[in-house]
C-alpha cells in the first residue's frame, strides 16, 4: 500500500556548522517547515501531488534566503532571471520556463505552460509575454533585491574565478570562470493517496552567471523528472546534472536496473561525484519511500510522510 509522502529541498553545496548561526538556522528550518505544512495539508486533504509540490515550492520561493523566487541570486550584469520546472508523473506531462523576469512564482508560471500551452518548455520574451496572458502575479525589480545575494556577485567579480566555499576543489571543469554556484535552488517531490506522484524545482542559477545560461533546473530528465516510479528534484551544479541527466537517471535505474528508490538515487549522485560535480537531489516512490542522497557537505532538505512524521536536516549526519 502506498504512503503519502513529501519531501523539500532548499539547496545543497558547502553547508559547514561553523559559518552557521543558530539564528539563521533556525530560519532555514522554518523555511522548509512552511513548504512541507503547505504541501502536506493538500495531501492530507486528498489533493493531488501535483498541487502539493506546487504549493511546496511557491513558499520557497517566497522565502527570502533560498534561490529561488525572490531570493535568486544575480546574473553578471545584476539582474535576476529565473528558473522553473514541474512534472506530473501520472500523466507524464511537464512544464517550464527559464530565463524569465520579475515572475514572483515561476512555478505557477511552468505549471500553465504544461495545462495550457501545447510546449513544454517557454523561454525568456515568450515566457514573460505568457505570464501577462495568463496574468500571473509579477513583481518590481526591488522586490527581488536581497543584499546578501548583492553582496555575493560582487565576491564572485572582485575574485573573478569560483572559489566560493560552495564548490568542490578547483579540478571542476566548469567552474574556471567566474561563477559561483551559491546555495538554494528549491524543489519538491510528493507522492499522494492515490499513489501518483509529482516533481518541481525552481531556481535563480547561479551568481554571476552569462547572459543567456541555462542550468538542469528547468530540463526535463536533467533537474526535474517524474513518472510513476519515481519523482526526482536535483540541486549542484546544474552543468553535471545535465550531463547525467540526473533526474531521469533515478528513473531508468529503477526501470531498467530494478533498483530501489535509495540505490538508484544513490548510484545517480555517486556518478556525478565521478564527473566531479557537487549536489543532491530529492525523491520519492509510488509506495511513499522518500531518499534525500547528496555528495556536497549539506542540504537543505526536509520530508515528512505518514509513518515517519516531520524531519528537517542541513547537515551531513
Ligand atoms: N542546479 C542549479 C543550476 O545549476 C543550481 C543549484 O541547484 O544550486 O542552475
Amino acid at each position: 500500500m502506498n504512503q503519502t509522502a513529501l519531501a523539500v529541498h532548499g539547496g545543497a553545496g558547502t553547508i559547514l556548522r561553523s559559518q552557521m548561526t543558530p539564528a539563521l538556522e533556525a530560519e532555514y528550518r522554518s523555511g522548509l517547515e512552511i513548504a512541507l505544512k503547505s504541501g502536506w495539508e493538500i495531501l492530507e486533504a486528498g489533493g493531488s501531488s501535483l498541487d502539493a509540490v506546487e504549493a511546496a515550492v511557491c513558499e520557497l520561493e517566497n522565502y527570502p534566503l533560498f534561490n529561488a523566487g525572490r531570493g535568486a541570486v544575480f546574473t553578471h550584469e545584476g539582474k535576476v532571471e529565473l528558473d522553473a520546472a514541474i512534472m506530473d508523473g501520472h500523466s507524464l506531462k511537464a512544464g517550464a520556463v527559464t530565463f524569465v523576469k520579475n515572475v514572483k512564482n515561476p512555478v505557477k508560471l511552468a505549471r500553465l505552460v504544461m495545462e495550457r500551452t501545447e510546449h513544454i518548455l517557454l523561454a525568456g520574451e515568450g515566457a514573460n509575454q505568457f505570464a501577462e496572458e495568463m496574468g500571473v502575479e509579477t513583481e518590481s525589480d526591488e522586490y527581488f533585491f536581497t543584499e546578501h545575494r548583492w553582496l555575493q556577485l560582487q565576491r564572485a567579480i572582485s575574485s573573478g574565478r569560483v572559489t566560493l566555499d560552495h564548490s568542490l576543489s578547483g579540478s571542476d571543469r566548469f567552474t574556471t570562470g567566474p561563477l559561483v554556484r551559491p546555495i538554494g535552488t528549491v524543489g519538491a517531490v510528493a507522492c499522494d493517496k492515490k499513489g501518483y506522484l509529482a516533481a518541481a524545482t525552481s531556481t535563480g542559477g547561479m551568481t554571476n552567471k552569462k547572459f543567456g545560461r541555462i542550468g538542469d533546473t528547468p530540463i526535463v530528465g536533467a533537474g526535474t523528472y517524474a513518472d510513476d516510479k519515481c519523482a526526482v528534484s536535483c540541486t549542484g551544479h546544474g552543468e553535471y546534472f545535465m550531463l547525467g541527466v540526473a533526474a531521469y537517471d533515478v528513473a531508468a535505474r529503477m526501470k531498467y536496473k530494478g533498483l530501489s528508490l535509495e540505490d538508484a538515487a544513490r548510484e545517480t549522485i555517486d556518478n556525478i561525484r565521478t564527473m566531479n560535480g557537487e549536489g543532491g537531489l530529492i525523491a520519492v516512490d509510488g509506495n511513499g519511500n522518500v531518499t534525500l542522497p547528496f555528495n556536497s557537505e549539506g542540504m537543505y532538505r526536509g520530508s515528512i510522510s505518514e509513518n515517519k512524521g516531520t524531519e528537517i536536516t542541513i547537515y551531513r549526519s
